[in-house]
């Protein structure tokens, strides 16, 4: 594989950034992807009540905006959601699928993340799909089994020529929040490998492209050396980076510790 692949960096803003928030973002957002090497790729996946900002904007090609969830169906009577094709109409490109927090706190099924799934390739949207182990699946041995299992899962039905839409994220549960704690490098090294395998397992042809970032706790501390993780494609970063200059800041750490890489 290349070392020159894309190198994907983003943060999902959860329930903090207002529409006027978004709007700086947007701002520093635009800056950032005119400055950038054209093989890096950013995201930014604001509260659906920011999406609206995506017409006034003039993001780059290599920006994406993108909702942090949806619902499956194209219509029906479910108060509160959001279809696929209500973002398409606001110009969005990207869905986070299958978060943790959606997982466990709203009963998301695997079944259902492969619903929203053929719902996002339906409409020409992108996704990142996130899987991750929780902490007693670690310590019980069986993460390579949750990984396969919500990869197998996710992606059931989707035809390879699709792939081009798929972005996974290795997010350990245990990992992610305040009261989580980074993966070790070597964690993540070796639970990359095994994402790599069942989708090579998946698509033997077509899957190297697949991207396969890693999230949870990245900080400024650490986000040089999980950059230059091996298998490491890119970084999806939370509460490190809600703040636009710290986004820039923890950005430039880690393309200068991949550039790094590259070059020795
Ligand atoms: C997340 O919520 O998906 C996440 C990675 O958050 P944090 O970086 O704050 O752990």
């Amino acid at each position: 594989m290349s070392v020159n692949r894309p190198f994907y960096f983003g943060t999902n803003v959860k329930m903090t950034h207002t529409p006027e928030d978004t709007r700086i973002f947007l701002q520093m957002l635009t800056e950032l992807g005119e400055e950038l090497p054209a093989d890096v790729r950013l995201f930014y996946l604001p509260p659906y009540t920011s999406l609206h900002l995506r017409g006034c904007s003039s993001l780059p090609s290599s920006v994406w905006l993108g909702a942090q969830n949806m619902h499956e169906d194209e219509w029906g009577a479910y108060t509160g959601e959001i279809s696929a094709a209500m973002l398409r109409e606001l110009g969005v490109e990207l869905v986070l699928l299958g978060h943790s927090e959606r997982r466990e706190r709203y009963n998301e099924t695997d079944e259902g993340v492969n619903r929203k799934v053929q719902a996002a390739v339906a409409n020409g949207l992108k996704f990142i799909l996130c899987i991750g182990e929780t902490e007693r699946e670690k310590r019980c041995g069986v993460a390579r089994e949750t990984l396969s299992r919500q990869l197998k899962m996710a992606l059931h039905g989707l035809a390879a020529c699709h792939l081009s839409k798929v972005h996974i994220a290795y997010e350990p549960v245990w990992a992610i929040g305040e009261k989580g704690s980074s993966a070790p490098p070597g964690h993540v090294a070796k639970m990359h490998a095994w994402i790599r395998n069942v989708l090579e397992e998946l698509y033997p042809q077509e899957s190297a492209s697949v991207p396969i970032l890693y999230g949870g706790s990245v900080n400024e501390q650490n986000c040089a050396e999980l950059a230059r993780t091996p298998l490491v494609d890119g970084l999806f970063v939370g509460r490190a980076v809600w703040d636009a200059e710290n986004f820039r800041k923890v950005l430039y750490l880690s393309l200068a510790s991949r550039m790094d890489k590259i070059e020795s």
